[in-house]
């Protein structure tokens, strides 16, 4: 058995500065009383940054210009710098290298599709969850991203739709809005629990104390930490839950996700179930499809009875060609191979699609991340 890659909330680099996204709106107002400054500062701060999406001092001219300066240094500090942003599928997919207060590099992709705007996004710099075939997995983890360097991510694509600056359905620049969030970017998610919780619950707000995306629209995605999954179904959120299972066999997912050494399948089923049980929300399934290795035949018809003898109908497949990472030795299957599996599961009584792969030639697809510059 390998040794357990897990670094639960041990960041190495420097947290960066408070900032208004990370508190409630309670904290904020208590935040500008303790600057010396009228509580309804705070509500005009959080109007301009999740309202207006702007951290520009300049455009908030109904604050005097000295409590101002004062106001957004305590509690707007800069926290992501865009380090560039590339684009592809006819500018519908666009992926930000950001930089972080400390020098961190994260990224974070945004897809526009006719009907809806999907942001993914990073929770932490690298990864402690190792997993061999995902980018982000091999170098390790660098430290947990604030919780308003989460929502900053989100902040800043809610402004590249509404500024309209990615073609709409006729391949036009025009406006539109940032529906969905899924955490399925750099990062364990559950691996940085509060902060993540903290962010969705801020991306979820209404105006002017958060974002004013709908919970249901909000995806987390995790390799499958038990306690942790059983702790977000009590939080009382409407999001929903994305398993990232890869093979129904607890063999050889101790490899492809290690830390199943740990939590293995029947745990993690069991844990998605209470998920399920407590929210009403259907479970998502990851399923990397990996020529030779987890594209049987006999897996496809396990996994659909495991998943319906855990969560009966209330469950999704979506299987995810594998994107092959630099030095891997693997690679995606064969599409008849991949046909014949996703026909298999539906067969099973289990409902499975193929997730369509955006932004592969940016290295922004499904566990392309790495943040490198
Ligand atoms: N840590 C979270 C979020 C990671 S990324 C999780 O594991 O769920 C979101 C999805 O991309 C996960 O299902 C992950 O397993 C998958 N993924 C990672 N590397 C991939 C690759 N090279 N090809 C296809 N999917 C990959």
């Amino acid at each position: 058995m390998t040794a357990l890659p897990l670094v639960f909330d041990a960041p190495r680099g420097g947290m960066p500065p408070r900032h208004l996204a990370d508190l409630t709106a309670a904290e904020r107002a208590d935040a500008v009383t303790e600057l010396g400054e009228k509580p309804f500062r705070a509500k005009q701060l959080s109007h301009h940054y999740f309202s207006r999406l702007t951290v520009d001092p300049v455009a908030m001219t109904d604050i005097p210009a000295a409590s101002r300066e004062r106001l957004v240094a305590e509690l707007m500090p800069p926290l992501l710098t865009e380090v560039r942003a590339i684009s592809c599928d006819e500018g519908t997919t666009r992926k930000t290298l950001w930089r972080a207060h400390d020098g961190t590099l994260l990224e974070s992709v945004l897809m526009r599709y006719p009907d809806r705007a999907t942001l993914c996004i990073s929770s932490q710099a690298g990864c402690g969850m190792a997993c061999p075939f995902c980018a982000t997995g091999q170098g390790g983890l660098e430290r947990n991203m604030s919780a308003a360097e989460i929502v900053d991510q989100v902040r800043a694509a809610a402004a590249v739709m509404r500024d309209g600056l990615m073609p709409g359905p006729d391949g036009e620049p025009a406006e539109g809005r940032l529906s969905n969030i899924v955490f399925m970017g750099m990062g364990e998610p559950l691996a940085n629990y509060k902060r993540v919780v903290t962010a969705v619950r801020r991306i979820t707000a209404p105006a002017p104390d958060g974002l004013g995306i709908s919970q249901r629209s909000v995806t987390v995605s995790t390799v499958g930490l038990a306690p942790a999954i059983r702790r977000l179904a009590d939080e009382g959120l409407q999001v929903r839950l994305a398993v990232s299972l890869h093979t129904p066999d607890d063999e050889l997912r101790d490899t492809l996700v290690p830390v199943n050494n740990r939590w293995p399948v029947s745990e993690v089923l069991e844990a998605a179930r209470y998920y399920l049980d407590r929210t009403g929300r259907r479970i998502s399934i990851e399923y990397a499809l990996i020529r030779d290795m987890n594209d049987q035949p006999w897996r496809a018809d396990l996994l659909a009875k495991r998943l319906r003898e855990h969560l009966g109908h209330l469950v999704h497949v979506n299987v995810i060609p594998l994107n092959p990472t630099p030095g891997s030795k693997w690679d995606a299957s064969p599409k008849d191979v991949e046909r014949e599996f996703v026909r298999r599961v539906n067969a099973g009584g289990v409902a499975c699609t193929v997730r369509d792969t955006r932004g592969q030639e940016i290295a922004a697809a499904c566990g392309q991340l790495a943040g490198e510059s």
